[in-house]
């Protein structure tokens, strides 16, 4: 059994972070460090996919999934438009290795493309 990520930690209330939306299999959480005006990750509760690149090939229902929650979280928060990032490598800024999506909403321009 592989140690707990950090968003496992969270799930499981071992670390504080307040679960902002839930679905059987995906939750969502406020950004610690917000690019954003609305700035939150959607999670797998499972942490057995690393990147964006393992889930795509192993569940794609549960990708289905994460977008699913993405979409209605803008729509609740903001004005229904989003932009979906998954930094996959710590070439590309990931940090944490348990697949997450940040979706970023509100005041998007043209430069804001990281995450
Ligand atoms: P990555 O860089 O792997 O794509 O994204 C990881 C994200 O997790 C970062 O944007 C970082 O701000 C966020 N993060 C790291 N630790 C915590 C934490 O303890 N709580 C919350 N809410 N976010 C965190």
């Amino acid at each position: 059994m592989s140690e707990s990520t950090i968003f496992t930690r969270i799930l499981q209330g071992e670390i504080p972070g307040e679960i902002v939306a839930e679905t059987d299999n995906v939750f969502a959480i406020r950004d610690i460090a917000p690019k954003a005006p609305v700035h939150l990750l959607v999670i797998p509760k499972t942490q057995e996919y690393r990147n964006v690149v393992e889930l795509a090939a192993g569940d794609t229902a549960l990708m289905a999934e994460m977008v699913e929650v993405a979409q209605n979280l803008a729509a609740e928060r903001s004005d229904g438009d989003f932009r979906l990032i998954f930094n996959t490598g710590a070439g590309s800024g990931q940090t944490v290795f348990h697949v997450h999506a940040h979706v970023l909403s509100g005041g998007l321009d043209e430069t804001s493309l990281g995450g």
